[in-house]
């Protein structure tokens, strides 16, 4: 019998997502490395189950619009799927596929009983009005009942959508199943269960890398600059925690500007910037000079933090970036082919799956906790998220340097090779 061919994402229904392409990309450089059977390769390939829901949401103007929201699961295999919920203009099908599929890798690193999910709603969540963000999460949450539980996936915060949002998930499912059901969702605010300092903890994750990277290379925090590209939850809490570190950060940039003083920015006066003005902009900051956009990822600092969006260093501009250390706090900003580019500089990368990992293990401290319903201190959060980060962080560099691989390649062998062992043990049902 002659072998099948190993199947191709492109004709996939995810397939017209570049995102997705990249994701099946880096999943087919690690099973080769690694020797990974091509049928498990094929399966992990493609998320275990997909959900495509129509919206329809009542605006403010009387009008009825409708909106399309995607709930994709990667893998149930470790236990429940986990991954965030993103309200964004261009989400699509594929796109949630890929953060579900990095999920699993996250959770693998991590080592956190968890598959990967991911869900999105195609909205600009700036352009909601009144109760439109509150009707269209509660009709969403109601439309993917079917496929969501504590026991079989739970959502958390992403791009676009915050505390509140998890809060409106957790009283409309608790309202359906006829109890208080706090377990459903992470992230949500402390006083429904949710786990103190899990809204900082990505960022705080993301600093812990940047300070073992430091530490590698005999840098002092002090004498570092650091640029950040987004100031959301993930970019602001980098921006703090790396000033309480006596860093200087000398760029920002969001969607709508960018801006640099290179005498360091005063993120607590920046903050107050954002939440004064309409769009939560970093732009119009009287204390920094505008920059144009596609000068920020390029500004000479010792560590470059994405904390926006995928795929924004690509080919074009990975030559060009003036970065020791490269700490990706967003999920995918780097796409394989300026991964190539960067193998021939001297830039220390810390791969998203491992760099903003803080926020899923932080969310399963939460989970844990509603489950006991017995609460735990930040002081007990804080100090977990650090002992299991640095674990994680030592785990990739030392399968790195025995494997003489990168960094992404250690740390996405790590995931995938545990997702994989656990199918093995559990055999293909039936
Ligand atoms: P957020 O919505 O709180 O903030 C997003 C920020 O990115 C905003 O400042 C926004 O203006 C900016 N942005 C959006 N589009 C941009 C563009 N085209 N150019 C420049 N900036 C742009 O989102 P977040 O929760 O901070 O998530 C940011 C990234 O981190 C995403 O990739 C997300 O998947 C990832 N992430 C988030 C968490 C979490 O716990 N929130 C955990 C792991 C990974």
């Amino acid at each position: 019998m002659s072998a099948m061919p190993p199947a191709n994402p492109a004709s996939t229904p995810f397939g017209s997502s570049p995102t997705y392409l990249m994701a099946c990309q880096q999943l087919r450089a690690v099973a080769r490395e690694t020797g990974l059977d091509e049928g498990v390769t094929d399966r992990l390939m493609f998320p275990k189950r997909s959900q495509v829901v129509a919206v329809p949401v009542r605006m403010e103007d009387g009008r009825t619009e409708t909106f399309i929201g995607y709930r994709v699961q990667h893998s149930l295999t470790s236990g429940p799927s986990k991954g965030g919920l993103r309200y964004a203009k261009n989400v699509d099908l594929g796109e949630v596929a890929a953060l579900a599929m990095w999920m699993s890798w996250k959770c693998g690193i991590m080592n956190l009983p968890f598959g990967g999910a991911k869900g999105g709603i195609a909205v600009d969540p700036a352009e909601l009005r009144g109760g439109e963000k509150e009707r269209l999460t509660r009709r969403f949450t109601d439309e993917i009942q079917n496929i969501i539980g504590p026991r079989v996936d739970v959502m958390a915060p992403d791009m676009g959508t915050d505390e509140q949002t998890m809060a409106w998930i957790y009283d409309t499912y608790s309202m359906k199943v006829g109890y208080a059901c706090p377990e459903i969702v992470t992230g949500k605010p402390v006083e429904l269960g949710g786990c103190v300092g899990r809204r900082e903890a990505t960022g705080r994750g993301v600093t812990y890398c940047i300070t073992e990277a430091f530490d590698e290379l005999g840098i002092r925090p002090e004498t570092a600059t650091a640029v950040v590209q987004g100031f959301g939850n993930v970019g602001s809490v980098t921006c703090d925690e790396l000033v309480k570190r006596g860093a200087k950060v000398v760029a920002i940039g969001d969607r709508y500007g960018a801006i640099r003083n290179d005498r360091g920015i005063n993120i607590a006066k920046l903050s107050e910037h954002v939440a004064r003005n309409e769009r939560k902009t970093v732009a119009g900051f009287p204390e920094a000079e505008a920059i144009p956009d596609a000068e920020l990822l390029t500004t000479p600092c010792t560590v470059l933090v994405p904390a926006a969006m995928e795929r924004v260093i690509t080919e074009a501009n990975a030559g060009k970036l003036r970065c020791r250390v490269l700490a990706e706090g967003a999920n995918g900003p780097t796409t394989p082919e300026a991964d190539a580019v960067l193998a021939r500089s001297d830039i220390h990368i810390v791969p998203d799956v491992l760099c903003n990992a803080g926020g899923v293990t932080v969310s399963y401290f939460e989970w844990v906790q509603d489950l006991a319903q017995f609460m735990w201190d930040e002081e007990e959060v804080n100090s977990q998220l650090k002992k299991q980060m640095l674990r994680a962080f030592r785990r990739v560099r030392a399968e790195a340097k025995a494997r003489r691989v990168s960094n992404r390649t250690a740390a996405l062998s790590l995931g995938v090779q545990k997702v994989a062992r656990e199918k093995a043990k559990r055999r293909l049902y039936p």
